[in-house]
């Protein structure tokens, strides 16, 4: 019989954005999260971030499958492979985001912004810490008052809607691989986009329904997600979802010291594997077991 109190078995996933190849960076990002299910006799999980419609394209997913294959990168739940929490791809979960969304809206934690990216961007001033691809501070004066009366979410969503965080609390974890981590409420980040006026919802929702309905217990990422996590703690606990726990993988850089990106063409693992090199290179060079 299982024993309700013991520990669940350790479920990490690889999560992708098929939006173009994947690079070095990816591939030691995912290789450490293969190797921390290993080490923990658990489960890996493929799931295709592909929400982002505009630069999504359906051959970079065939693409992100094949290239984590040839680097050796092996999964037992995945959309080539399914699994118990099907469908793994994003696009696919929508009524699974849309539930999630419902909550937070009757639990009061959302409020409609009619405010362009422009207006948020330009009230926000110089971009803080995390950078310029990290959302502003959303301006704390476009808020309406706390207990405005909300209008309904509608059939369609037409308006972005952001997640009010608790403005000056102090939200902490201890990642694994980075440590202690802290940041304050509205300081560090701001009320956020849990969905876009597009109707598309945003990846901070998608990804922590995702990652509590498919019973991640360890988050394997890069170390560029960290503030995002604090955002997804507030979404956790404002669904009544336990986290999981965090290990924030540091960033490669090139010669340059500039994070790779996926414009790094030169570093993808499909230039790399076109000029010969082998997955142990890849792995020889950043020393992965
Ligand atoms: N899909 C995201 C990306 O490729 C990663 C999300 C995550 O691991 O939480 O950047």
């Amino acid at each position: 019989m299982v024993n309700p109190s013991s520990p669940p078995g350790y479920r990490g996933r690889l999560a992708p954005s098929p939006t173009g190849y994947l690079h070095l960076g990816h591939a030691r990002t995912f290789w450490i999260a293969q190797e921390r299910a290993r080490a923990a006799g658990g489960t890996l999980i493929l799931r295709s971030e592909d929400l982002d419609a505009v630069r999504f394209r359906l051959d970079y997913e065939a693409a992100v499958i094949e290239d984590l294959s040839w680097m050796g990168l092996r999964w037992q739940e995945g959309p080539d492979v399914g699994g118990p929490h099907a469908p793994y791809r994003q696009s696919q979960r929508r009524a699974v985001y849309r539930r999630a969304l419902e909550r937070l809206h009757a639990a009061g934690h959302l409020f409609p912004c009619q405010r362009s990216r422009r207006d948020v961007l330009e009230a926000a001033g110089a971009p803080h810490e995390g950078g310029a691809e990290d959302e502003p501070v959303y301006p704390p004066e476009f808020r309406p008052a706390p207990g405005a009366t909300l209008p309904p979410l509608g059939e369609t969503i037409a308006v972005n809607w952001r997640f009010r965080v608790p403005a000056g609390e102090r939200l902490a974890f201890t990642d694994s691989a980075c440590g202690p981590q802290a940041a304050v409420a509205g300081r560090d980040f701001g009320d956020f986009l849990v969905w876009r006026k597009d109707d598309v919802p945003s990846y901070q929702l998608a990804c922590a329904a995702d990652d509590a309905a498919m019973g991640i217990t360890e988050v394997v990422r890069g170390a560029d997600l960290i503030r995002s996590t604090f955002r997804q703690l507030l979404l956790y606990r404002a669904l009544g979802l336990p986290a999981p726990r965090f290990h924030h993988c540091a960033l490669l850089l090139d010669a340059q010291g500039v994070r790779l990106a996926k414009r790094h063409d030169a570093l993808s693992l499909r230039a790399l594997r076109e000029q010969g090199i082998t997955p142990e290179h890849v792995r020889e060079r950043f020393k992965l077991p």
